[in-house]
């Protein structure tokens, strides 16, 4: 795509994506001090409308991270919503968005630190369809790189440079004929994907790592245990799970703002439960794929219009 036709917003304005330029000193370029969000839209035709997901507890996230690397966002999260719906309007979007705003140390100069430091942000928002190439289950292996932990990055936060370990793993997979890594923690249990979190489902019972597990927060992984308890009436288990336990689960899947929720055929060569697509998992992404396109009113409340209204319910 031409990305010098897409509008963006930087520092303030909305401009075109090559007008926004920053200097080859930039603070987060050099160290990683930056952080940012994934945002999902989604284009529905007959509806004529793109529907924001989950977009207030992105910036609500996006704060608190910022936070973390003593920074502050340009607006509460309701200001930056708005300015996030009026980008698409400017853009014309007809298209299923990736939106990605972003906080980072701006001062050009040399020197580590987090404090005294400018803060930059901007939001780009570009067309994007997959985030992996086909329909088909992820094969799947156990990264020799383990989760960034709380003690070195604050794994909570969705901070720039901590991309690297992501990044780590995710080579070495796709290196080594994989689609996707898994990472594990320090102390060996199974934290999450290069960019998802992960469920794991065995007779009947689905459980997730807990929050201690220097697992990323997710904000799927919060809607996938919303529709496990509205749907199918189960509360999911958050708990360490250990990676020999993967291996004889029923089911695995991903989730994340970018896969949406994607299912696991085989992890380290090994088949997961049929090596296909599940029932259970099937179920769930079947309540996602509506619910994000609002096309199930129990989930209403997840997205907003762009087009049709400003900040408002989805339905
Ligand atoms: N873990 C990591 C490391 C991620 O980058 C992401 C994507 N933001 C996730 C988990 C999933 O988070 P979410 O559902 O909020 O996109």
């Amino acid at each position: 795509m031409d990305l010098n036709s897409v509008i963006v917003y930087s520092n303030g304005t909305f401009c075109r994506y090559d007008e926004a330029k920053i200097g080859l000193l930039t603070h987060a370029l050099h160290y990683g001090t930056g952080c940012f969000e994934g945002v999902r839209g989604f284009w529905v035709a007959e509806d004529e409308e793109v529907y924001l997901l989950h977009v207030r507890e992105h910036y609500a996230r996006l704060k608190a991270s910022a936070n973390m690397l003593f920074g502050a966002l340009p607006g509460t999260p309701e200001e930056l919503t708005e300015i996030t719906a009026e980008l698409v309007r400017r853009n014309g979007f007809r298209s299923d968005l990736y939106i990605r705003p972003l906080m980072y140390k701006a001062n050009e100069e040399v020197g580590v630190r987090l404090h005294n430091v400018r803060d930059g942000f901007a939001i780009i928002a570009i067309p994007f369809d997959k985030y992996f190439d086909a329909e088909r289950g992820l094969a799947a292996c156990i990264s020799s790189w383990r989760r960034i932990d709380d003690t070195a990055i604050p794994a909570r936060g969705k901070i720039t440079g901590s991309y690297i370990n992501s990044a780590l793993a995710k080579s070495e997979a796709q290196m080594n004929g994989f689609d996707e890594a898994i990472l594990l923690s320090h102390d060996g249990h199974v934290a999450e994907g290069s960019a998802e979190n992960l469920f794991m489902i065995k007779g009947g019972v689905i459980s997730t790592p807990d929050r201690a597990q220097n697992i990323l927060e997710g904000i799927t992984r919060r809607s996938i245990m919303d529709i496990c308890r509205v749907e199918l009436g189960i509360e999911v288990v958050e708990r360490a799970i250990d990676r020999s336990e993967l291996y004889s689960a029923d089911e695995l899947f991903f989730t994340g703002s970018a896969v949406g929720v994607q299912y696991v055929t085989s992890l380290d060569r090994r088949p997961i439960g049929t090596g296909e697509l599940g029932p259970i998992a099937r179920r769930i992404m079947a309540t996602y794929e509506k619910a994000i396109r609002n096309k199930d009113a129990r989930f209403a409340d997840w997205i907003i219009r762009t087009y049709g209204a400003r900040v408002g319910a989805g339905v």
